[in-house]
């Protein structure tokens, strides 16, 4: 008997150990969601558990504080601004280091290492910004003053914000200490906003080592409500941009007096030769990655425009749509080669006529175009008496792939950070100019993507008045930066 009254003893303790066992289980299961999880996906399993709220707090004090350094360009000083996030860095023990291009112009390069012979991921951005007029805005435009929600400052949006996301992302993954496949890099340039000679040129052709990323991320896409006039929000990420081709153009004259014109004046035949050539536009013309962007969004669209959009190669069908959804100068930009004059130099007294006279154009060339070609056509319509010069000779930067890792990773994290907008993502090419080509260059794609949401008339902002970021759209530019950064950096435990 005794030897049944302990076994019954232990069956109690045992069904006792049972029920607590199975109601600590269904607790802790309940809590961390798996009874909701698929099988196999151990992946999520060992995701480190972020604060984003303490996270976006603290990235906030630090965004306000990097707005505060006035890094205007010219002259691009970011020395100061780069040792602030540098501190930052270094009191966690992230690797770190800087680079002079010249005196001020400062560049830095943080690291999180993965395997050494993988290549890393990098996010990248820069601290310079372009002048403002303080008189003409209504919050100074270094004081970062935090208001009615958002943060105001020029670089808000271009470009500081990212770099903050980037930041919190390091501070983020190093924290949580989570196991790369792949490593994480930061750098932030000097002088983009001048054409990037003397910082991501600069480093790339002077310090690749120190970085080669497999590819990476920078400025140059985001979200926008109603491009074309479509319905939803629309992230369009830059995989190209328009060449930079800017000449110099000289008439050489006859010098007189202002009272009787002669039929040499150099203006005279300045102004006539660059009247036949904007009287002569280049023709509109669809490359793939625009036909495929359109296509996308026709399906956001109503008919007519629907119809145009998806259907743009056929005859007349241009001329329509150039009325309808491709009616606004900005998107007009990225179908056409484009030649603005910018600059006009002659003379030197109203009544003197002078013996040369200069005008400098900022022609931008679709990624298909023969520049070549399209100096033989142009000095054709400026005549023989217009010498044309180099400025700046274009670039022949290959676009990143719409398509494998890296792209993949930004469509799945825009479908779910951004589900709430109903994301589309189309492939894009910028009509400006970013550092990214010169990534591009080395060929490591790069994608024009900050993620946050703006409407067209926040992002008129930019390089305008009153610059400014939503610390909503701070905040959840931090989260989609981590995220993009884990989907393609955390080792699969
Ligand atoms: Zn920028």
């Amino acid at each position: 008997m005794p030897a049944l009254k302990s076994y019954r003893r232990l069956t109690k303790r045992r069904i006792a150990a049972i029920v607590v066992f199975a109601a600590v289980a269904i607790v802790a299961c309940s809590l961390s969601g798996c009874s909701r999880k698929p099988p196999g996906k151990s992946r999520e399993a060992a995701a480190p558990q972020i604060d984003f709220a303490g996270l976006d707090t603290e990235g906030l004090q630090y965004f306000r504080d990097y707005l505060r350094f006035d890094t205007t360009n010219p002259p691009s000083n970011t020395a100061a601004a780069i040792a602030y996030l540098k501190q930052i860095l270094d009191r966690e023990g992230i690797q770190t280091q800087t680079f002079e291009s010249k005196p001020g112009m400062v560049t830095l390069v943080a690291k999180l290492p993965g395997p050494p012979n993988i290549k890393p991921f990098m996010l990248m951005s820069h601290a310079d910004v372009v002048p403002a007029v303080a008189r003409d805005w209504s919050h100074p435009p270094f004081a970062a003053d935090l208001d009615g929600g958002f943060v105001w400052g020029r670089g808000a949006i271009d470009n500081k914000a990212h770099g903050i996301m980037a930041l919190m992302t390091m501070l983020a993954i190093k924290r949580a200490g989570a196991k790369l496949k792949r490593g994480v890099e930061m750098m932030v340039n000097p002088d983009e906003e001048a054409g990037g000679e003397n910082g991501a040129q600069w480093m790339v052709e002077n310090h690749w080592d120190a970085i080669a990323p497999e590819f990476g991320v920078n400025e140059g896409g985001s979200g926008t409500q109603g491009w074309l006039g479509s319905r939803g929000t629309t992230f369009r990420i830059a995989v190209a941009e328009k060449r930079v081709m800017w000449l110099r153009l000289i008439a050489h004259g006859t010098s007189g007096h202002g009272s009787m014109p002669n039929p040499d004046n150099p203006n005279t035949i300045l102004i006539e030769g660059l009247s036949r050539v904007l009287e002569n536009p280049p023709a509109y013309r669809i490359v793939p990655v625009i036909a495929r962007a359109f296509d996308a969004m026709s399906s956001r669209m109503d008919f007519p425009a629907s119809f145009e959009l998806s259907h743009i190669g056929w005859p007349f069908m241009m001329d329509a749509a150039l009325k309808g959804p491709l009616s606004s100068y900005t998107v007009q930009a990225l179908i056409r080669d484009t030649i603005s004059p910018t600059m006009l130099n002659a003379g030197f007294k109203v009544n003197v006529i002078p013996s040369t006279s200069e005008a400098g154009i900022d022609c931008r060339l679709l990624p298909d175009t023969n520049p070549d070609e399209f100096v033989t056509g142009l000095k054709h319509l400026l005549g023989p008496r217009i010498q044309v010069e180099f400025i700046q000779k274009p670039d022949l930067a290959p676009e990143s792939p719409a398509s494998g890792e890296a792209w993949d990773a930004i469509n799945d994290v825009v479908a779910r950070d951004f589900r709430d907008e109903a994301p589309l993502v189309v492939p894009s090419l910028m009509a400006g100019g970013t550092d990214s080509r010169f990534l591009r260059l080395k060929g490591a794609p790069s994608y024009g993507f900050v993620p946050i949401v703006i409407s067209q008339s926040e992002a008129a902002r930019i390089h305008g008045v009153d610059e400014r970021l939503s610390v909503d759209n701070l905040d959840r530019g931090i989260r989609a930066t981590y995220d993009l950064t884990m989907e393609l950096c955390r080792a699969n435990q």
